[in-house]
């Protein structure tokens, strides 16, 4: 992966004001009317610490700026980063931060006139959000058209990692994806393909590979459009781990509410009518845990059930605890098996835990993200 400029490329900061752009796009609690917000999770605050501590500690005047949920291109109090800004304070005393990108149109847009206005007063730029350097927004891409640009460490850390595991991973390199959809994956699926020694999957994108097999789904999750295409993947010559057994949800149930009721077993690979399957089944779950135990490397994105309900978290569980006893170096690629991972309490049992969902997908599929190009770009990269 090709190099981009760290912040020790910035030269001297003593005096220097630093623009960084954090992903500080953390979950919000109770806010509503008349009630103030607070924050729920500060895990992405605390991930970007060690660049704004290091910056102030060369004598530089940080100022911090990200984007919080999605405004519609104008100021909505409803995504304020004033409750952001109340920890900041806490966490990095004398870090400004401005108000969210997003209520001005010009940050997605990657407006010039925005960016100008954003670079004003600034003698370098850091940008330390990895979650939104798969977008070509004004403050990912603009800035370091115009000063001198580094990653922060996060970023930097995040580069390392996921551009390594296209590069040199330790073998046999496993890839273990889940959640909803394959059509979300492919790309990252066809690219991983190219690199594992093999691919293990679950969650709902296992339906459409089984009935590729000619297994029946019942009401499974099924992308039909895609089945073809598991067809052809499941020929190729990466060996594709499947369940081979399931646990279902019977009609009438409700994935995510058990007061719905509706029975739940313990299948094969064959999902009746009606039925759902909703994880994978314990024999499977062993097996998986198996496949992980005898990698050196094991990248995981994407829970195996709808693990956010407690009767459909098993394999995910087992996912999680096979990935913290491993001997292999573990990586988990953001989003929702970042959040299983935490769920599990194995998160710091974990080599590396990727602060972004789509970013770190994009950029093992594409081995390069928008933000990254930018700062190669910059005047002070070599
Ligand atoms: P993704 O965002 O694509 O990683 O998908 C994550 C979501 O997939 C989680 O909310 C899970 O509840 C859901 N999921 C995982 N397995 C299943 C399944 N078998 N049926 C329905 N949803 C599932």
């Amino acid at each position: 992966m090709l190099p981009v400029p760290q912040l020790e490329d910035l030269g001297p900061l003593d005096g220097r004001s630093v623009l960084v752009r954090v992903d500080f796009n953390v979950p919000l609690a109770g806010g509503g009317p008349g009630a103030v917000a607070e924050i729920a999770d500060d895990l992405r605050m605390r991930a970007a610490l060690p660049t704004l501590r290091w910056l102030q500690k060369q004598g530089a005047t940080v100022t911090a700026c990200t984007h919080l949920g999605r405004p519609q291109d104008s100021a909505d109090p409803r995504f304020s980063v004033e409750p952001v800004r109340r920890r900041l304070a806490e966490l990095a005393p004398d870090a400004k931060l401005l108000e969210n990108l997003r209520f001005d149109a010009g940050e997605t847009a990657d407006d010039p006139a925005f960016v100008d206005r954003l670079v004003e007063g600034h003698d370098a730029y850091v940008n330390d959000a990895f979650g939104a350097s798969h977008r070509a927004h004004a403050s990912i891409v603009g800035p370091p058209r115009r000063l001198p640009s580094a990653a922060g460490r996060l970023l930097a850390r995040e580069v390392e990692v996921l551009g390594g595991l296209r590069e040199s991973p330790r073998r046999p390199f496993v890839a273990v994806l889940g959640g909803a959809k394959v059509s979300d994956k492919l790309g990252v699926i066809d690219a991983l393909l190219e690199t594992v020694d093999s691919l293990v999957i679950g969650g709902a994108m296992c339906f459409t590979f089984l009935k590729a097999q000619g297994h029946s789904v019942g009401a499974s999750l099924c992308e039909d459009s895609m089945v073809e295409r598991c067809r052809e993947l499941l020929e190729g010559e990466t060996p594709i781990h499947l369940p081979y057994d399931l646990t279902a949800l019977g009609p009438g149930g409700v994935p995510g509410d058990p007061g719905a009721g509706g029975d739940v077993r313990q299948i094969g690979a064959n999902v009746g009518d009606g039925w759902m399957g909703v994880d994978i089944g314990p024999g499977s779950a062993a097996a998986f845990g198996d496949v992980i135990h005898e990698a050196g490397t094991v990248l995981w994105n994407g829970p195996m059930g709808v693990f956010e309900d407690p009767r459909f978290g098993g394999g995910t569980g087992a996912v999680a605890a096979a990935m913290a006893e491993t001997r292999a170096f573990t990586v988990v690629g953001g989003g929702d098996s970042a959040a299983a991972a935490r769920r599990f309490g194995v998160d710091r049992d974990m080599d590396h835990v990727s602060t972004g969902g789509g970013a770190s997908l994009e950029l093992i599929e594409k081995g390069d993200l928008p933000g990254l190009a930018a700062l190669r770009g910059a005047s002070n990269a070599t």
